[in-house]
């Protein structure tokens, strides 16, 4: 996949076990999470490793940001064998890398294991307000995925507005909650869809009109849009062959099953695709602006930006008769391309 550098790290007396994969740094430094997961075996742990860490390139370039791709993920339970130690221990491997890579929260880590990270190296990002960090990232994320929708409507309906549009959002978490706050201001008809009531309940406490379905009923309804904000791999054949709406944005990584496939599909039956990737930067972006010296508005601004960047994507998408996701990995190699150039001409 082209990366640049990956790095095992073995610290026996902690019982760390990580992999660092750094991606590409030709626009900055490699910043992303890291997930901590009992992986079936180390093989898998690189496969996810450095299929996640060349996302976080595409995610980057695209917003605009210059961040290189980076990923780390630690072998392991969470609930079992992390402690503050072996964090640490983490944090020293992280320090070594010089700031090439930054590391951030993801799967399985909490605020507090950024704290032990941070202990050891300033590389870190996504640490608590209180510390001077970013903070809850999901606001920022929910925002731009808003912005995402809002330029898919104006595509597909000519007019930005979501007001009286059928919505459903799968997924009541920290995302799924926030993004529904913005839909039910705008005057949305807003559905939700969780596995866990307590979620839902959350959701509902906040505004009233959310009409709740149930998880497997999610592609039984005639709707305008939907928002995936759950997990990653819902769009897939199955799930295109039911869909009734118009328009799909959402927080959820790695929406498209398969991107070549379900990408065309989409295409093909007239349903308007903001990438998954372009429009769930927020997170990152949150990132960051910790980086330039925390700035909740400067976030909010630069998230704001995605709507213009969605309206390229999908105009170019109608121009050029071609999948949305290609027209956004496209722009994201050509800004890496071209900056990497002007670096080589100096
Ligand atoms: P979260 O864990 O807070 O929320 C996910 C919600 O989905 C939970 O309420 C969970 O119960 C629900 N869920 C799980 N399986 C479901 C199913 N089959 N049907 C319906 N609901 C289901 O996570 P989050 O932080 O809100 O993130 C949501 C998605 O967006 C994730 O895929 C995440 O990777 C992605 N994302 C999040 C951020 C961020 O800033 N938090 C940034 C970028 C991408």
């Amino acid at each position: 996949m082209g990366h640049e550098q990956v790095l095992f790290c073995s610290d026996p007396a902690t019982g760390l076990k990580a992999i660092i994969g750094i991606h590409n740094t030709v626009l900055g430094p490699a910043l992303g999470g890291t997930r901590m997961w009992s992986y079936a075996s180390e093989a898998d742990a690189l496969t996810d490793v450095l299929r996640l860490s060349r996302g976080m390139t595409y995610k980057a370039a695209i917003s605009g940001l210059n961040l290189g791709g980076g990923k780390a993920v630690i072998i392991g339970d969470s609930r079992k064998i992390k402690d503050e130690a072996l964090m640490r221990r983490f944090g020293l491997f992280v320090e070594s890398l010089g700031g090439k890579y930054i590391t951030a929260e993801d799967v399985g880590m909490t605020t507090k294991d950024m704290e032990y990270i941070h202990m050891e190296t300033d590389h870190v990002v996504g640490i608590p307000e209180t510390l001077g960090g970013g903070g809850d990232p999901s606001p920022v994320t929910a925002y731009g995925v808003y912005m995402g929708m809002k330029a898919a409507a104006k595509k597909a309906y000519g007019n930005e507005s979501l007001g009286g549009k059928q919505i459903l959002v799968q997924g009541a978490g920290n995302v799924g909650c926030y993004l529904v706050d913005h839909l039910v201001n705008e005057g949305a008809n807003v559905m939700i869809a969780d596995i866990y009531n307590d979620n839902i309940k959350k959701v509902v406490d906040r505004n009233q009109s959310v009409s709740v379905i149930d998880a497997g009923d999610v592609f039984t309804q005639e709707i305008d849009i939907y928002a995936p904000c759950a997990l990653g791999a819902t769009i897939n054949d199955d799930s295109i062959a039911r869909m009734t709406c118009r328009i799909i944005a959402g927080a959820a990584n790695n929406q498209l099953a398969n991107e070549a496939q379900h990408g065309q599909m989409l295409l093909e039956k007239g349903i308007i695709y903001a990438p998954d990737f372009l429009i769930n930067a927020g997170g990152l972006i949150n990132c960051y602006s910790e980086l330039e010296g925390y700035n909740r508005d400067r976030a909010m601004d630069q998230a704001e930006q995605i709507f213009d960047t969605t309206m390229t994507v999908l105009d170019k998408s109608e121009k050029d008769g071609k999948p949305t996701y290609q027209i956004a990995n496209q722009m994201a190699e050509d800004r890496i391309n071209k900056i990497a150039q002007i670096h080589r001409s100096l």
